[in-house]
Order: structure tokens, then C-alpha cells, then sequence
């Protein structure tokens, strides 16, 4: 029976019941939108000099690393496209969730969890340890060892160029081709990719031809986008699988919310916590410098900034994100109350209120 104290929470939530936030804040102002995310990309291109392009995969070490663009597409308003959103670059890790979306919807979910986990490994991206120490498959599909895995459930249904062809349709660009030199110069220096999928075959969890499923996942990490590609790519995600132009559908809406889910929780790899918890937006990186964001029912975000932190995620790419989530409210968790400490940092107001509560 519900006491007086249920009773009150009952009152208040019915009392409250009305929505506080436009769920699209902000994003249908389109001029007001651009003068913020310019001024964010201002203050994240200065993060650059603090990050370093990838070199083991030699063909990436060319990249200038001051570039830096983004499309940030909204379910509802205009297209925002600033700096390099139209350069190309290749999609690395960020095809690890074309490559899930497609085992989701053709291998079904039972059969892709039977050979990857759904927990964070927080490991770097291509570690091999906690797979050799324990006798699990994966921890989760983002990672290199569970992508890896994941191609060898593909490969035997779909051929590379199918997977051309769907992630052209997802990102809505044509354009998007196999990149031969970084797909070559990947597959000379792969030494550790290819001693992670033997091991999974000695597991059990690969059992196509190692090789065969190493190349299908090189070519998949060589596609070239651009940041506005990922843009629609986040925009399809955002609205559960479907277009919201033309209304056609692209994956189910549990394949949607399951990378959606993981992309929060293990997208960013070892940096995925802190991430979830300053940006709050489900992203998926990629060494390209590549992120693909999903704000939730809102829009779509595509980031390229090839210069990288420690954890192989775009420097300046991240702290883009986090000031637009921040001055746009994009976060998933976003209240009303974060308005009052808009202009303070966020780990400097925690830590005042805690002193001045005496807690620390
Ligand atoms: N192709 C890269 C690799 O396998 C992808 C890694 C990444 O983007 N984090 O190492």
C-alpha cells in the first residue's frame, strides 16, 4: 500500500509532468547553433599541438594534423557543416558499428553475443591480454579482438563489396571508396591485428580463414568518409534505424539502440568512462580521427580531427564535443540544474560544493 512519502513523490512527478527541455534545445536555431559550435572549435583547436597523428599505420602519419571539421546534422532544423567536413579519411574503428549493425540484422543477436561480450574491456583498443589471460571471447564488439571476431561471423554471409554498398546507403554518400594505400599500408604493419584473430581462431571464435577474415577487416577500417557521411550515418542511428528525410528504414530499431547503447559504454575504448561522463553522447572513434556521435532522437554528429590523445581518440575532436554538448545540451543526462554552473568547469564546481559541504 502506498504510504504518505509515495504518495508526495506521486504528487510531484504529476505536478512536473510537463516536459522541461525541448528535447531539440537550441538545435533548430540554426544561426545561434553555428556561432556556438564555432566558437567550440576555436577553443578545440588549440587541444592540437597536445596530440599526435597515427604513425603505426605509416600511411595515416601523412595526415596534417591541424584539420578539423565537423557536421552536426539535427533531426529537426538545418545541416551545420564547419572546417573539414568534406575531407576524406578513413573510417577505422568507427566501422566497427557498420560492421555490428550489419552482423545484428543478418547473424541475429544470439549468434553475434555468442562470440563477443557487451561489457567494457578498459583495455587500449587492440589489447590481447585479457583475451589470453582469460579463456572469454571479446569483451565487446568495438574493440578490435570483438570486431575481428565479428568479421568472422560476415564473412561467410557478405562480401566486402556488400558492405560498400550498405555503408555507402547508411552515410548517404556515394563517394565513399576503398582507400588502397592506407587498406596496403595497414595490411604490411597488422602484426598485432593478425596475432589477435589467430588467437581467436585457437579459441574456437574464429572459424573462417584467419587471413580472409583479417583483409575483409582492414578494407572495412579503409573506407574513406568525410565527417558529414558519419553525420548521417548518427542522424539514421538518432531516429532508431530510420531516415527522417524519405522514412526508409536502415536497421531495426533494436540493432539502433544496441549500438547506440554501446557506443556509450565502450565506444571510446579505455577513455569511454570519462567520456561518457564530461561529453555524455554515445561516439565511436576511429585512428582516422574520426567520431561518430549520436545524440539521442536529436541529431546525428560527425567529427574529423586526425591529431589523437593517448587513447588513439581525436584530441580536438573530443573537446569539440565537449563544449558543444555542454552549450547545446546534448548531454543524455542533461537537467536544468547545469545551467548554473554553465561557466564554471565541471570537476572545479563538484569540488567546491564538496568543500564547501565539508566532505572533503
Ligand atoms: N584499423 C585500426 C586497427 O585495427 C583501427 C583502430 C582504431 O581505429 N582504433 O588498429
Amino acid at each position: 500500500m502506498a504510504d504518505s512519502k509515495t504518495d508526495k513523490m506521486l504528487a510531484g512527478a504529476a505536478m512536473t509532468s510537463e516536459p522541461v527541455i525541448d528535447k531539440h534545445y537550441q538545435l533548430r536555431e540554426t544561426k545561434k547553433a553555428t556561432e556556438i559550435i564555432e566558437k567550440a572549435m576555436n577553443l578545440a583547436r588549440e587541444e592540437i599541438p597536445k596530440g599526435h597523428v597515427a604513425t603505426y599505420i605509416p600511411e595515416l602519419g601523412k595526415e596534417d594534423p591541424h584539420q578539423l571539421g565537423i557536421c552536426l546534422y539535427p533531426l529537426k532544423g538545418d545541416k551545420i557543416c564547419l572546417g573539414d567536413y568534406d575531407v576524406r579519411f578513413t573510417m577505422q574503428s568507427v566501422s566497427k558499428v557498420v560492421m555490428l549493425i550489419v552482423a545484428l540484422e543478418v547473424c541475429g543477436l544470439k549468434n553475434v553475443f555468442k562470440k563477443v561480450g557487451m561489457e567494457p574491456s578498459g583495455e587500449a583498443f587492440d589489447s590481447l591480454v585479457e583475451l589470453d589471460v582469460s579463456n572469454s571471447k571479446p569483451y565487446n564488439p568495438l574493440i578490435n579482438s570483438g570486431a575481428l571476431a565479428v568479421c568472422g561471423l560476415l564473412l561467410p554471409e557478405v562480401s566486402f563489396q556488400d558492405m560498400l554498398r550498405y555503408t555507402r546507403n547508411v552515410c548517404s554518400d556515394q563517394g565513399i571508396e576503398l582507400n588502397e594505400s592506407v587498406f596496403d599500408s595497414e595490411m604490411k604493419t597488422c602484426s598485432r591485428n593478425r596475432s589477435i584473430a589467430y588467437l581467436l581462431e585457437s579459441k574456437g571464435i574464429i572459424t573462417t580463414d584467419v587471413e580472409d577474415t583479417l583483409r575483409f577487416y582492414t578494407k572495412m577500417c579503409s573506407m574513406n568518409v568525410t565527417a558529414e557521411s558519419l553525420a548521417n550515418l548518427g542522424k539514421k542511428l538518432a531516429n532508431d534505424g530510420v531516415c527522417a528525410i524519405d522514412g526508409k528504414r536502415y536497421m531495426s530499431s533494436r540493432t539502433a539502440r544496441i549500438a547506440k547503447t554501446l557506443m556509450l559504454t565502450c565506444g571510446m575504448y579505455d577513455g569511454s568512462g570519462s567520456f561518457a561522463i564530461k561529453v555524455g553522447i554515445p561516439t565511436k572513434s576511429g585512428v582516422g580521427g574520426g567520431l561518430l556521435s549520436v545524440s539521442d532522437k536529436r541529431a546525428g554528429i560527425g567529427v574529423f580531427g586526425p591529431a589523437l590523445d593517448v587513447q588513439g581518440n581525436s584530441i580536438a575532436g573530443c573537446k569539440l564535443l565537449r563544449e558543444i554538448s555542454n552549450k547545446l545540451r546534448l548531454n543524455l543526462f542533461y537537467d536544468p540544474e547545469w545551467d548554473k554552473e554553465d561557466e564554471e568547469d565541471e570537476e572545479n564546481t563538484v569540488l567546491k560544493e564538496m568543500q564547501a559541504r565539508s566532505v572533503m
